[in-house]
């Protein structure tokens, strides 16, 4: 019983643990509001977002990059304008229809207002996060006279290098990962629920599978 107790004490702190470690530590200045809508694949991935945005782990894996195309900025100096950023975003849905590459703009006459593509939305909720987090960034750079991060023109050679698709990209890396944890977390509590055989395998071969993708994103987004 004692040995029970002992173990569960040891399950549940390093639960603890693996969620401190995961989220937390930094509050964003940034604010995203959605007034005008109820689309919920909107509203998460803004909730998303926000939470990326308040990440550690997000901060350092910017700071890391040798460097972004598209600007003469350090990734270390952005990285830290997007933690100072205080600035207020609208998101609006405008209708541009299905057959275009454009997901959502920021223009000069509202650079606070992201507006996201009610046509393209038909996508993962960690997709349309890095919508809205490629947007935010267009916005702190307009949002700043001296400094310039975008990537050029839509078709521009080189773009995904650049801070607001490289930034985007690595906050859907990030949101991935979290929930394919989260769903091996599940299974296996269902494995110890059940003293089901197979499902606690498939746990274990799920678990190395995690460390795997863990390390092909890794080198996906530190190339
Ligand atoms: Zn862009």
């Amino acid at each position: 019983m004692k040995i029970a107790i002992f173990l569960i004490g040891i399950l549940f702190f390093s639960f603890i643990s693996a969620e401190i470690k995961f989220n937390l530590v930094h509050q964003t200045k940034i604010k995203i509001t959605y007034p005008d809508g109820d689309d919920p694949i909107i509203k998460n991935g803004i909730k998303d977002a926000l939470e990326i945005l308040k990440r550690d782990d997000f901060y350092t894996k910017i700071s890391e990059k040798q460097d972004f195309t598209f600007t003469s900025e350090r990734p270390k100096h952005l990285s830290q304008m997007i933690k100072d950023a205080t600035i207020s975003i609208r998101v609006r849905m405008y209708d541009g229809g299905e057959n275009t590459a454009t997901l959502a703009y920021v223009t000069s006459d509202y650079p606070n207002t992201i507006f996201i593509n009610k046509g393209k939305t038909g996508r993962s909720r960690a997709s349309i996060a890095n919508t809205i987090i490629h947007e935010v960034i267009h916005s702190i750079d307009r949002s700043n006279q001296d400094a310039r991060f975008g990537h050029g023109g839509n078709s521009s050679e080189g773009k995904k290098e650049s801070a607001p698709y490289w930034i985007g990209q690595l906050a859907e890396n990030l949101l991935n990962r979290d929930s394919f944890v989260k769903n091996y977390k599940v299974n296996y509590e269902l494995s110890k629920n059940t003293n089901d055989p197979s499902l606690s395998l498939w746990y274990n071969d799920g678990l190395r599978h995690v460390e795997e993708t863990e390390e092909l994103e890794e080198s996906m987004i530190l190339d």
